[in-house]
């Protein structure tokens, strides 16, 4: 039982003043796994003000990029000193199986070295030619960040706020998913063991209330989210009404085309990871498998053979590929996909239910429907869970149609026996990623911005670290050559 009664607030551990508590229950036992408090009003205004105070008169702005750089991997290795406690406890919270978590946290160093890799791209003192003169374009920190995430990889997407923003030179306030709070202690005591400047990180809990009133708070000067396409909506909304900047990663629906003839032998594990891993619950996850009406059989077949192979289980064995669902909301969500899929026509080669060996925990079996039309709700709209929708095409246009007949436009694949054709064919598909032959998810390192309900704004690599800087134009007298450094 992990139980806390205190907040990280601007650097300290502070204890927590109001009554209500976070309940985290383990989606494999459902038993009772931690306790944390929700954070109150007053103690959110305390950590916007450690906030500001750090950005309007503290040294995180003003200094080096080199030296927050050095700041940055010395909380990373604080992160990965904790890494048995980090995997266990996204276990324990959210049903991760420990293999998902164990790339997780192998994905931390990485990203981080991406980040320091590409700020060094950014201009932050560029001369141009102006109307008359020389401009100089100064890329400022925009201030003091609200980051809000969800419950599917906690620990990966606080790092992918706390690291941009805190490079950028803004002091951010986390608000974690309140079905995922207690991982989020981890990052606070390697933030104190990796001696951050005070005021720099705060994480703050709570539900939609706390971060509703975290996202409008005056003292906050741009929005980072990550979550549901509904949850974006409504901090959209909210930011608009302050002319607030605001980077929204939301929900998707997306394709995977497998255009005629490929052999998908060497492909199915990639086709599979990508679509079901953390039991279907990630953003990116390619559910709409798009296959030449030739090819169905051969490739239903591949597919159902690959997933049969796979593990279902508890999360903390290190050989489970498919644990439970995170949330008992997320099992009756998927249940009730699966009975719509079935009454609107869609024929179910794998799964379709919860498993009878699991009679306790939220698990539901991996899944593949054939016969599905684009236009069924299983089509349509994010699922998130352990659902795979296999639909035919007959020609190469009707493939990418279907791809693109949908709200969302986040993630994509395309597998084809020529590489060249698959680029073709992913840039005709209105996504903000396209994986082409396996290559690597969610951008890979590029920039990773959804289209349509799929987000605003880009997150990762130059273009994502530039959400988190204001432009200013200096503009200069005929003649003046300003220094570049
Ligand atoms: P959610 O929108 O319910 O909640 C996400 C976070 O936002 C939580 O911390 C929640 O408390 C907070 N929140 C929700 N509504 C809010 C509001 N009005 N004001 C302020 N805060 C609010 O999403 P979830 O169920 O936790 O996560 C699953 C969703 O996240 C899926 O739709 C998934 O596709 C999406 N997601 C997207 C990405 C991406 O990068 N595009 C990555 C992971 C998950």
């Amino acid at each position: 039982m992990f139980e806390r009664d205190d907040h990280f607030i601007g650097g300290r551990w502070v204890s927590a003043r109001g009554g209500e508590a976070l309940e985290v229950v383990s989606p494999a036992t459902e038993q009772v796994v931690g306790r944390v408090p929700v954070a109150i009003t007053e103690e959110i205004d305390a950590a916007v003000s450690a906030a500001r105070v750090a950005f309007d008169d503290g040294p995180w702005p003003r200094m080096s990029l080199a030296e927050r750089g050095d700041h940055l991997r010395r909380f990373a290795d604080a992160i990965e000193a904790r890494r048995e406690q980090v995997l266990q406890l996204q276990i324990d919270e959210m049903g991760m199986v420990y293999k998902f978590a164990v790339e997780n946290i192998n994905g931390i160093r990485p990203s981080l070295e991406r980040y320091l890799a590409d700020a060094k791209k950014v201009d932050f003192r560029e001369v141009r030619d102006g109307a008359i003169g020389k401009v100089l374009v100064l890329r400022e920190p925009i201030g003091v960040v609200a980051g809000v995430t969800p419950w599917n990889s906690p620990i990966a997407v606080e790092v992918s706020k706390i690291f941009p923003s805190l490079l950028m030179g803004c002091p951010i306030i986390v608000k974690p998913a309140p079905e995922s709070p207690l991982s989020a202690y981890l990052l606070g005591e390697a933030a104190i063991e990796a001696g951050l400047p005070e005021g720099v990180l705060s994480i703050v809990n709570g539900g939609v209330p706390a971060g509703a009133y975290l996202v409008g708070h005056p003292g906050i000067d741009h929005v980072t989210f990550t979550g549901s396409t509904g949850g974006g909506h409504a901090i959209a909304k909210a930011c608009a009404g302050q002319f607030r900047a605001v980077t929204l990663e939301l929900g998707g629906k997306s394709a995977a085309i497998i255009l005629p003839g490929t052999d998908m032998t060497d492909y199915i594990p990639s086709l599979v990871g990508g679509s079901l891993r953390n039991s279907g619950q990630i953003c990116v996850s390619t559910n709409r498998v798009i296959v030449h009406e030739d090819d169905q059989d051969r490739i239903v077949e591949q597919l159902v053979d690959h997933i049969s192979s796979l593990k279902l289980g508890d999360p903390h064995d290190p050989e489970t590929d498919f644990g439970p669902l995170a949330a008992k909301r997320q099992l009756d969500n998927v249940e009730r996909f699966v009975a719509s899929g079935k009454a609107e026509g869609a024929k179910v080669v794998l799964g379709g239910g919860r498993p009878a060996d699991r009679p306790t925990g939220w698990y539901f079996e991996p899944t593949v429907f054939v016969d599905v039309d684009n236009r069924m709700e299983i089509a349509q709209e994010e699922i998130f869970g352990p659902v795979l929708s296999v639909i035919t095409y007959s020609d190469k246009a009707e493939a990418v149609a279907i791809a693109n007949d949908s709200k969302y436009g986040l993630g994509g694949a395309v597998f084809a026996t020529d590489p060249e054709e698959a680029i073709e064919v992913a840039s005709q598909i209105v996504t903000g990623t396209v994986q082409v032959n396996g290559g690597p998810p969610a951008g890979g390192g590029g920039p990773f911005a959804g289209r349509k309900h799929s987000g605003l704004g880009a997150e990762r690599a130059v273009e994502g670290l530039e959400t988190f800087l204001e432009l200013k134009s200096v503009t200069l007298p005929a003649g003046y050559e300003p220094a570049t450094v």
